[in-house]
């Protein structure tokens, strides 16, 4: 596996490559095409240097003409011998053509050449047009790689005798410049690969520099122990700055479920301390041989009171734990409030008798909601008995079910007891969560401070909300607002229009 900064490197030069590849490609193909021309061009100057040499000698009436019919040769034209040691002088591949196309001179270097050889440039030369196009002579010697580029000229000063002149030059002058770029090019290239490849290891370094700054970070916070850092943000207002707070979002999101998880874990192994401790000592105390029947049966009673208390507390903890898992099935179907609060006001009529409170219900307003009766049953009860435990003898306790906005219901519970401090009223839906542990543990109200939690996630489920007013020594009102089915004409419950459903 390699680093993204070696893959960025890699691809930056093999693409750096490339180009230059295909760069160097195009320019060595253009700039063969123009070699060549320039080639033609001065092929064309060599000839035109032949006619002038020899317009200049006819003027300086040395070599004044070509001897035509010389018998000595057999009728053919041949340069005179002063105009031979002229173009003797001259340095090339040139020859000089008569107007019927005939060979008058052939330069020093054009006869060193094997006859074949010369035959073609001859062949070639002679079919050449004046001002035409240029044309390649094959010739197998390497210093003329590939042969002689043949131009030819004329210039009426020379007289009738002769024609043209056609001068060649040999192809390695063109080649020698796109040879000679392709060449730098395969020097210079590994030099630029080399080059190329340091600057782009050395940017994508920096450019990943903060984000390696960022995995150190993330490292050193998420061991677990480090949640309550922060990533800095301040970097830039980049897409780094940008992960960098959704990650502290997440971080903090982490350190509030992972300080929950732990003060539950805390608080749930405590409360189950207690009561087994109870239990031992109450059993230890059973079967001792010196304890008498009487309090035996006393120490038993004690101990099946504090399993009851416990099979409580895990029951509500799997409860919650269920509910957090969202794997608790809530049986949904139309309920009518009315009869359960009569029933819990029944319950609760009892409950406060028994504890010197009197509880009322002043108010009832029947309405229907989508949800799970058992469970809204459980919620109201709840509600109730906590006023009916918090409140003290002669107290009073109020239940009202009554429609609100025409799309809400609202069962409240108010009480006379002890109330709750302003301090204390964000905490009481908190798991574990009670006004005096220490005097609600030892006296018999004695709850685990998970039953409102329980409450305030059935609220939810059934998409509504629960809200606590309250004063402390004045008494509080709880209160459930639950979105109403409203009835349709023909008789079937549909949920109320901006009414949330859970
Ligand atoms: P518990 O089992 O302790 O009653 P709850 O979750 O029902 O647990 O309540 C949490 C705490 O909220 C209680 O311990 C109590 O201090 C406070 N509380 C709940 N209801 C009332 C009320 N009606 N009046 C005063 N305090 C209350």
């Amino acid at each position: 596996m390699y680093s993204t900064r070696t893959r960025l490197t890699t691809a930056y030069a093999g693409l750096l490559f490339a180009t230059m590849i295909a760069f160097g490609g195009a320019l060595y193909v253009a700039r063969r095409a123009s070699a060549a021309d320039e080639l033609g061009i001065e092929s064309r100057k060599e000839a035109h240097l032949v006619l002038n040499t020899i317009i200049n000698a006819q003027a300086n009436g040395r070599a004044l003409t070509i001897i035509s019919e010389n018998p000595v040769s057999g009728g053919v034209t041949q340069p005179t011998q002063a105009m031979s040691e002229v173009l003797g002088r001259l340095p090339g591949y040139f020859l000089v053509l008569d107007p019927q196309d005939r060979l008058l001179y052939s330069s020093t270097t054009l006869r060193l050449l094997d006859q074949t050889d010369q035959d073609t440039v001859y062949a070639v030369g002679r079919a050449l047009v004046v001002g035409g196009a240029t044309a390649t002579v094959p010739i197998d010697q390497n210093e003329m790689n590939q042969g002689l580029l043949l131009a030819a000229v004329s210039d009426t000063a020379t007289g009738p005798n002769i024609s043209r002149v056609v001068a060649g030059l040999p192809m390695s002058t063109a080649r020698l410049a796109p040879q000679l770029l392709v060449g730098t090019m395969f020097l210079i290239a590994p030099l630029v690969l080399l080059i190329s490849l340091g600057a782009a290891y050395y940017l994508a370094g920096r450019a990943f520099k903060p984000v390696e700054l960022l995995i150190n970070e993330v490292e050193a916070i998420t061991d677990g122990r480090s949640l309550h850092r922060r990533l800095p943000t301040d970097t830039a207002d980049d897409e780094l700055g940008r992960l960098a707070e959704t990650l502290n979002r997440m971080i903090a999101r982490l350190q509030a479920s992972f300080g929950a998880l732990r003060r539950f874990t805390a608080d749930a192994s405590h409360e189950l301390k207690t009561p087994l401790a109870v239990l031992r000592a109450d059993i230890e105390r059973a079967i001792h041989p010196g304890t008498g029947e009487g309090d035996r049966s006393v120490a038993l009673e004690e101990a099946m009171q504090e399993i009851s208390r416990m099979a409580d507390l895990v029951d509500s903890l799997l409860t919650l734990a269920r509910a957090d898992e969202g794997r608790f099935d809530l049986h949904r179907a139309p309920v009518h409030l009315e009869p359960i609060v009569r029933d819990v006001n029944e319950t609760a009529t009892i409950l406060g008798e028994e504890a010197g409170i009197t509880v009322t219900l002043p108010l009832v307003e029947d309405g229907a909601v989508l949800g799970d009766a058992a469970r809204l049953r459980q919620l109201f009860l709840n509600l109730v008995t906590n006023a009916i435990k918090y409140t003290p003898r002669g107290g009073k306790v109020e239940m009202t079910l009554s429609h609100r906005n025409n799309n809400s219901i609202a069962f409240a519970v108010r009480d006379t007891g002890m109330g709750i401090s302003a301090a204390d009223l964000p905490y009481v839906f908190e798991r574990f969560w009670r006004a005096d542990r220490v005097r609600s543990r030892a006296s018999e109200r004695g709850g685990f401070g998970l039953g409102l939690a329980i409450a305030q996630w059935i609220v939810q489920a059934h998409g509504g909300t629960l809200t606590v007013q309250s004063r402390l020594g004045r008494g509080s009102v709880f209160t459930v607002l639950l979105p109403m089915l409203v009835e349709a004409a023909d008789g079937a419950e549909a949920p109320a229009a901006g009414a949330q459903e859970g």
